[in-house]
C-alpha cells in the first residue's frame, strides 16, 4: 500500500495538527482503501478558528484592504488553483469517486473561475443614496457581515467550498471553512493555497472534522455571525433551530428532487442523451439531479425503451481512468441508501428498466459501484419520486398535457431545478414560469456559471449563491445612514 497523504488543519495562517492529535482516513470508494490521513478538529480547534476568524476581521486588515487589492489576491488564488489543477482533480476523484476527467476540466476550472468572478465583483459593491422626506443626505453602505461559518457537503467538495470562500472574502468577511467528513481534502488544501496567494492569517481558516461536534460548534458560538450552509434538509432544519438561539443569519443549499420535463415536440435524441447526463452525471450525487423525468404520454414507451438501453450502456470504471464516465458512489453507506431505494421502488410497483444492482469492475468486486438505474411505470406519489436518493436511480413518470406536468412537477417538497425540452418557445416560457423552482433549464441541464445566481425554493433552502445577488442577499448587510443638512 502507499504511503497515505497527510493533512493538517488550517488555522490562523498556519498548518497544524489538532488538539488532541487525533485523525481520522478517508477512504478511495473506488479501492474501499484508505489513501489519506487528516487531523481531526475538536471543539476546541473550532474555538481558535472562530477567534482567529474574530482576530482577523476585528482587525481590519483584509475588511478594510482597497477593493483592488482584494481583487489581485483573489485573481492570484483562481491562478493558483489551476497551476494546481492536477493535484486538486487527483485528491477530488480519490475523495469522492469523480471520473478524472471531470475533476479536471469542471469541478477545477469552475472553482478558479468563482474567484475570477468575485476579483472582478469586488470593486463594483456598493450601496445607493436615497431621496427621503425632509432635509437629509440619507444613503446606504454595503458592509461584510463579519465571521461566517461556511459548511459543505461531498458531493462537489472544492467547487461548493469555492462558492462559499470566493463571494464570502471578496465582501471583505473573515471565515471557517468546514468540509464533509468523508471529502475534506481539497478544502484543507484550498486553506493552503489561499495563504500562498497572501491572504492575511485568519481570513479562511478551514477545520475538518464531525459536523455534530466543529459544525456544530460553528453554529452554535455567538461570535460567528452567519452560517453558509450546503446539505441535507434534514442537518439544515436542525441549523435553523440551533441558530434561533444567536438568530443566526443563514443561507440554506439544501436537497431536492428536480423534475426534468420532456414535451413530445422537442428533439427527442438530445432529450434522451440530456435526461440520462441529468441524472447520471457525477452518479447521480447532485442536488439539482434530474431524478424526476417527466415524458409525455404519446412519447412515453419508445422513450423509456430507448433511455434504459442508454443507461445499461453507461457502465461505472475506474475514476482514475481519462476515459470513464461514471465512478463509484461516495461511500458504503451512500450504496446501501440507494440499493435500499431500488427494494422499496420494486416494492411498491414500479417497473425497473435498467440497471439496480452493485456492478464489479473487474477488482474483485471492491468499490462502490452501481448500475446505471431506470425504473419506469413510476406515480408521482411513490417514495422513489418523492424522497432525495442522492443516486443513480431514475423515476419515469407520464404526464398527459401542460397543465397536468405542471401540476406534478410541483407536487414536491422540494424546489431546488427543474428541466424542459420542448420545440415550441411559448410553452416553454410558459412552463418555466410555472415551475416551483430557483432555477429551470430549458433544453439543456445542469450548466452553471460564477455569474448565474443559484437557490432553491420551500424545502431546498433559501438564499442565492454565486453572482451578484450571493453578495446582497448573504455575505454582505446594508447599514443606512442619515445626516442632517439643516444649518
Ligand atoms: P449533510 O447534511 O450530511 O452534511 C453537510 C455538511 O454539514 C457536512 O460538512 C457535515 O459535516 C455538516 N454537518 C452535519 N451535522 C452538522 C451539525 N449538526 N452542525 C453543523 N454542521 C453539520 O449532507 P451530505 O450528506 O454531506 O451531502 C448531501 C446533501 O447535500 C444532499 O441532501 C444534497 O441534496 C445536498 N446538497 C445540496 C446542494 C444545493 O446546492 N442545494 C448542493 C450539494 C448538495
Amino acid at each position: 500500500m502507499s504511503e497515505l497523504i497527510k493533512k493538517q488543519l488550517v488555522i490562523d495562517g498556519k498548518t497544524e495538527n489538532s488538539s488532541n492529535n487525533e485523525t481520522f482516513l478517508s477512504i478511495n470508494p473506488a479501492t474501499e482503501e484508505a489513501f489519506a490521513e487528516i487531523q481531526q478538529a475538536t471543539k476546541e480547534d473550532a474555538q481558535k478558528a472562530i477567534l482567529s476568524a474574530r482576530k482577523s476581521f476585528d482587525g481590519g486588515k483584509w475588511r478594510s484592504a482597497s477593493p483592488g487589492a482584494k481583487a489581485k489576491v483573489l485573481w492570484r488564488i483562481g491562478e493558483l488553483i489551476i497551476k494546481y489543477r492536477d493535484e486538486l482533480a487527483e485528491l477530488e476523484t480519490k475523495d469522492t469517486g469523480k471520473p478524472i476527467s471531470e475533476t479536471k476540466n469542471i469541478d477545477v476550472p469552475l472553482s478558479a473561475d468563482l474567484f475570477r468572478f468575485y476579483a472582478g465583483a469586488v470593486s463594483k459593491i456598493h450601496g445607493e443614496t436615497i431621496p427621503v422626506n425632509g432635509n437629509f443626505f440619507h444613503y446606504t453602505l454595503r458592509e461584510p457581515v463579519g465571521v461566517l461559518g461556511l459548511i459543505v457537503p461531498w458531493n462537489f467538495p472544492l467547487l461548493l467550498a469555492c462558492r462559499k470562500v470566493a463571494p464570502a472574502i471578496a465582501c471583505g468577511n473573515s471565515a471557517i471553512l468546514k468540509p464533509a467528513e468523508i471529502s475534506s481534502l481539497t478544502a484543507l488544501r484550498l486553506g493552503e493555497i489561499c495563504l500562498e496567494a497572501g491572504l492575511p492569517e485568519g481570513v479562511l481558516n478551514v477545520i475538518s472534522g464531525k459536523g455534530s461536534v466543529v459544525g456544530q460548534a460553528l453554529v452554535d458560538s455567538a461570535l460567528v455571525d452567519g452560517i453558509a450552509f450546503t446539505g441535507s434538509t434534514n442537518i439544515g432544519q436542525n441549523l435553523m433551530r440551533s441558530g434561533a438561539v444567536n438568530v443566526k443569519r443563514l443561507a440554506l443549499e439544501l436537497g431536492g428532487k428536480s423534475p426534468n420535463i420532456v414535451f413530445a415536440d422537442s428533439d427527442l435524441e438530445t432529450a434522451i442523451k440530456m435526461a440520462a447526463i441529468a441524472i447520471f452525471y457525477n452518479k447521480g450525487e447532485v442536488c439539482t439531479a434530474g431524478s424526476r423525468l417527466f415524458v409525455e404520454e404519446k412519447i412515453y414507451d419508445e422513450f423509456t425503451e430507448k433511455l434504459s438501453e442508454r443507461a445499461k450502456k453507461l457502465v461505472p470504471g475506474d475514476p482514475m481512468n481519462e476515459k470513464t464516465r461514471l465512478g463509484p458512489l461516495v461511500s458504503k453507506e451512500q450504496l446501501e441508501k440507494v440499493a435500499g431505494y431500488v427494494k422499496i421502488g420494486t416494492e411498491q410497483g414500479a417497473k425497473l428498466s435498467a440497471g439496480g444492482e452493485k456492478f464489479d469492475i473487474g477488482n474483485g468486486g471492491k468499490g462502490y459501484f452501481f448500475k446505471p438505474t431506470v425504473f419506469t411505470n413510476v406515480e408521482n406519489s411513490m417514495t422513489i419520486a418523492q424522497e432525495e436518493i442522492f443516486g443513480p436511480v431514475l423515476s419515469v413518470i407520464k404526464f398527459s398535457d401542460v397543465e397536468d406536468v405542471i401540476q406534478k412537477a410541483n407536487d414536491s417538497l422540494f424546489g431546488l431545478a427543474a428541466g424542459i425540452w420542448t420545440n415550441n418557445l411559448k410553452k416553454a416560457h410558459y412552463v418555466a414560469h410555472k415551475i416551483n423552482a430557483g432555477t429551470v433549464w430549458i433544453n439543456t441541464y445542469n450548466v452553471y456559471d460564477a455569474a448565474s445566481p443559484y437557490g432553491g425554493n420551500k424545502m431546498s433552502g433559501f438564499g442565492k449563491e454565486s453572482g451578484m445577488e450571493a453578495i446582497y442577499e448573504f455575505y454582505t448587510r446594508s447599514k443606512t445612514v442619515w445626516v442632517d443638512l439643516n444649518f
